[in-house]
């Protein structure tokens, strides 16, 4: 493991040296992150050009998101299925709470059990979920 610590991804501004938990945040009191987390957490965070990128890429996509840019640790989000040419599967459409899991996108089937996207269709884009509704226990 390197014992480099990037710059902060938000205000470029100097991190913290590394306290006894192996965290950081940024030292700049100007920058807007309050974030303090683990040296490999703070390392891997996406720049502010990617951030910039992705809310671009929201704009322009009407709040998808290209689907390789999706998390893959099983979070659930909406994802846009195109069918497969092979296929009549019906037009394209969206599949709320999928999930990545064993290399494809699952999705919860009309019989209730979880059926795999990839089947019958490309999983072109994915969005966050929406939030609940205000006051929504
Ligand atoms: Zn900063």
């Amino acid at each position: 493991m390197s014992n480099e610590i990037k710059p902060c991804p938000f205000c470029e501004g100097d991190p913290a040296p590394l306290d006894e938990n192996n965290h950081t945040s940024c030292t700049n009191v100007a920058c807007g992150s309050t974030a303090y987390m683990h040296v490999d957490a703070w390392n891997n965070r996406p720049t502010m050009e990617a951030y910039a990128r992705i809310e671009e890429l929201e704009a322009e996509l009407g709040g998808w998101l290209p689907i390789d840019m999706a998390p893959t640790n099983g979070e659930r989000v909406d994802i846009w299925l195109e069918p497969h040419d092979a296929f009549e599967s019906g037009n394209a459409h969206r599949r709320a709470n999928a999930y990545f899991q064993r290399g494809e996108w699952w999705f919860q089937g009309n019989r209730g059990h979880d059926v795999s996207a990839s089947y019958h269709w490309r999983v072109t884009h994915f969005m966050p979920l929406p939030s609940p509704p205000t006051g929504a226990a």
